[in-house]
């Protein structure tokens, strides 16, 4: 057991973080107003290898495992969400459903321009009618010589409306029990037949684009096949899991946010003669907060350590995306409620992160399946719980 990272996770933290405040923080306010982020911000994270946290050295990516993925993830969603959320879609759940199921040809040909930032990767599983129940799904895809063709619809697409590269699943056995009839296909930007709907007006999570995807007759290359065919569904499960890691990272940072400006904002406001800091209240607030936040951080990177290990984290994950999930909304409402009125103002960035935390608990396996996937593991006896 060491608590401690190692050198190296350290010097990537302090760099993630100076990038996230000086470059980031700055401007987030006005990507949530507007919706969007500015390509220089993609090419500047690419300089720093952030658009291939996990894909080997050997084919441009910076190689850094899923702990260094937490840690970059906590840094920068420390300042923005959104920004956040558009390198998680890449990473984790395009380059690293790359990683899981495709053909080294594959790899070769995709990972390298995603890792590098010369195009956006996105990951299409849900869909209008199939969410928590994503093996329900009703795109198909049917295979004519040498191609396959696509029709159906995605939903709710993170960087859908920019990406140059899709990992898209789709039905491809009618017969078959639907986890076992599920393949994955990679599919390019300008396909025909694919076309790409409205960004959705959202909540939180503005600066990250989401958009609906519609599939009308769309033929792909037999070699774009993902995986083995008819077993998509399982090389999803993996980058779900792998995906709760990422999430939990996130939503670490956004509670870490909004636990340190409460503290910098209750130091400095004075009612009753004193500084908030001064009153109890207050005081056990801050507390309650820092203690989440640390705990939230431990179970990320306990799950992160053995995906690293190449162990199995599917509980690990699910918990820690679980607590840390449900901890930053918590913490965001908390300190709203330190800055009191200015809190629920746009001028101070908590209610920004109070909205992009929202979106933690639903993405990638909302509460509810989380606390399905645990409770079904306790009842098993299962020794990781
Ligand atoms: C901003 C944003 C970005 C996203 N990005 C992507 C992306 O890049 N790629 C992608 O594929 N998807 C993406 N999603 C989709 C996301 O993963 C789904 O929204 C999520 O899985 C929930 O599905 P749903 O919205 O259809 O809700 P539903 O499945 O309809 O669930 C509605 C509610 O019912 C609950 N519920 C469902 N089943 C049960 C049950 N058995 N027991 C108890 N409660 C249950 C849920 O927990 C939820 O509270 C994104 C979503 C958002 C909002």
């Amino acid at each position: 057991m060491d608590y401690q990272l190692p050198e190296e996770l350290i010097s990537l933290k302090e760099m993630a973080s100076r990038f996230a405040a000086e470059s980031i923080a700055p401007n987030a306010r006005e990507w949530d107003r507007v919706g969007a982020l500015p390509d220089s911000l993609l090419k500047q994270l690419a300089e720093l290898g952030f658009m291939g946290l996990l894909v080997p050295e050997s084919l441009g990516g910076a190689e850094l495992g899923y702990l260094g993925a937490a840690v970059v993830m906590e840094e920068i969603s420390r300042h923005c969400g959104g920004t956040a959320l558009m390198l998680a879609a890449p990473n984790v759940l395009c380059s690293g459903h790359l990683l899981q199921g495709a053909s080294d040809e594959q790899k070769r040909k995709y990972l390298p321009p995603l890792a590098k930032g010369e195009m956006l990767g996105a990951w299409g599983l849900t869909e209008a009618s199939s969410g928590s129940d994503a093996a329900a799904m009703n795109t198909t895809a049917v295979k004519d010589g040498d191609e396959w063709v696509l029709n159906g619809d995605k939903m709710f697409i993170t960087n859908g409306d920019q990406a140059g590269v899709y990992i898209i699943t789709a039905r491809t056995d009618l017969k078959a029990p639907k986890a076992k009839s599920i393949s994955a296909f990679i599919v390019e930007a300008g396909t025909r037949g694919l076309m790409i709907g409205n960004k959705e007006d959202k909540l939180g999570m503005r600066a990250s684009g989401t958009v609906p995807l519609t599939f009308e007759d769309m033929r792909v290359p037999n070699a774009n096949l993902c995986g083995q065919l008819h077993n998509g569904f399982y090389d999803v499960l993996k980058v779900l899991e792998r995906g709760r890691i990422g999430i939990g990272a996130l939503s670490t940072g956004l509670g870490r946010g909004a636990l340190e400006e409460a503290v910098r904002y209750a130091k400095q406001r004075e009612q009753f003669g004193k500084p908030l800091a001064g009153h109890q209240a207050i005081q056990f607030l801050l507390a309650d907060m820092a203690v989440h936040v640390d705990a939230a951080r431990l179970l990320v990177h306990k799950a992160a350590l053995l995906q690293d290990q190449g162990e199995s984290s599917n509980i690990e994950a699910s918990v820690a995306k679980l607590f840390a999930s449900e901890m930053a909304t918590k913490a965001c409402m908390d300190s709203i409620q330190v800055h009191g009125g200015y809190g629920y103002m746009k001028d101070v960035p908590v209610e920004r992160y109070m909205r992009d935390a929202k979106l933690c608990e639903i993405g990638e396996g909302s509460s509810q399946v989380q606390r399905m996937i645990i409770a079904r593991a306790v009842l098993a006896g299962a020794a990781a719980v």
